[in-house]
């Protein structure tokens, strides 16, 4: 596995291990209880303020709103995974030390409740989703149900609701420092307008049928219903591990039948299986899509902004867009 592959983990493998991940943690919970319980109420007398953000994502929505007055502490860094992550005590102390807590919500954290509990913090916990209207996606753990889909972050309509929501919990965090909070959101909303519009043309430039692509992550369902682009996943081929030849046979059917002009197929590394697939159906090969996590700073998705960007680009590019 490459250094990166935590992020290129199907939603189903992110499932399988959330179990295992929940019993890890209930035994780090105990220690961390007796560990950080009595200095919890840590003296706030630095003079900037300490954000703790669950996920990068956040974490770079929370600093453009936080500006000189926030320091911001990230949780799930790169490679983990927000789904199954099992936090550490050095996660603990950040949050007993915190003025404020951010966190996605929508099901996306469900290891924070605990964490917050055993590090004594007495901080608030915003929830940056309040007010995002939720959409539902496939129960991988049973089939036929669904779930509510934390991943509203792809759509920058809603990535403004959590703007407006990390303004509001700085504000009331730090009430000093509204009027500087409020001067950050604003400006930062009119860069997320600006990027909205340039995913939207970059999208709106590749042929209304050829705006469909095959993918194992399950993390697209906000960025499709926004931008008008069909995530498919591939029909009976297991998410959870490397795809098999056969799993290959049956994409390459499936491409053909249903006309799929690009397929974005982290979780098969096999360069022959990927060469197979282009060579027999003539789809392009797409490149990596950001989802949960940013990339290194050096990365091509290092802010939030920079990953819808390039998020919006591999599309256009493997679709045949003008971007
Ligand atoms: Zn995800």
């Amino acid at each position: 596995m490459t250094p990166k592959s935590g992020y290129r983990f199907s939603e189903k493998i992110m499932r399988h291990k959330k179990t295992y991940a929940m019993m890890k943690g209930r035994t780090l919970f105990a220690v961390l209880a007796v560990l950080i319980a009595a200095p919890a109420a840590g003296q706030d007398a630095q003079p900037r303020r300490l954000a703790v953000a669950t996920t990068s994502i956040l974490a770079d929505l929370v600093r453009n709103v936080g500006g000189e007055r926030i320091e911001v502490k990230t949780l799930v860094g790169a490679n983990a995974d927000a789904h199954v992550y099992s936090p550490t005590p050095g996660d603990a102390k950040q949050v007993a030390a915190a003025t404020v807590v951010f966190v996605n919500g929508l099901g996306l954290e469900g290891w924070l409740p605990r964490l917050v509990g055993a590090s004594g913090s007495k901080a608030p916990v915003v929830t940056v989703t309040k007010g995002v209207p939720p959409r539902r996606m496939p129960d991988e753990a049973h089939p036929g149900r669904s779930v509510i889909d934390p991943h509203a972050w792809q759509s920058i309509a809603d990535a403004k609701i959590y703007v407006a929501n990390i303004r509001d919990g700085l504000a009331a965090a730090d009430p000093a420092g509204k009027d500087a909070y409020e001067a950050n959101a604003r400006a930062y909303l009119a860069q997320l307008d600006a990027v909205e519009n340039e995913v939207r043309t970059a999208i709106a430039a590749i042929p209304a049928e050829r705006r469909k692509i095959i993918t194992t992550h399950d993390a697209f369902g906000y960025f499709g219903a926004a931008y008008g682009i069909s995530f498919i996943a591939p029909e009976g081929v297991s998410t959870e591990s490397e795809a098999s030849a056969k799993d290959v046979a049956r994409i390459i059917r499936q491409i053909r039948k249903q006309k799929i002009p690009a397929v974005f197929l982290e979780n098969i590394t096999d360069p022959r299986l990927i060469a197979q697939i282009a060579r027999e159906t003539g789809a392009a090969i797409g490149g990596k899509l950001y989802s949960d996590a940013l990339s290194e700073p050096s990365g091509p998705a290092a802010t939030y902004i920079d990953m819808m960007r390039h998020n919006a680009r591999e599309l256009a590019k493997a679709l045949g867009g003008r971007a």
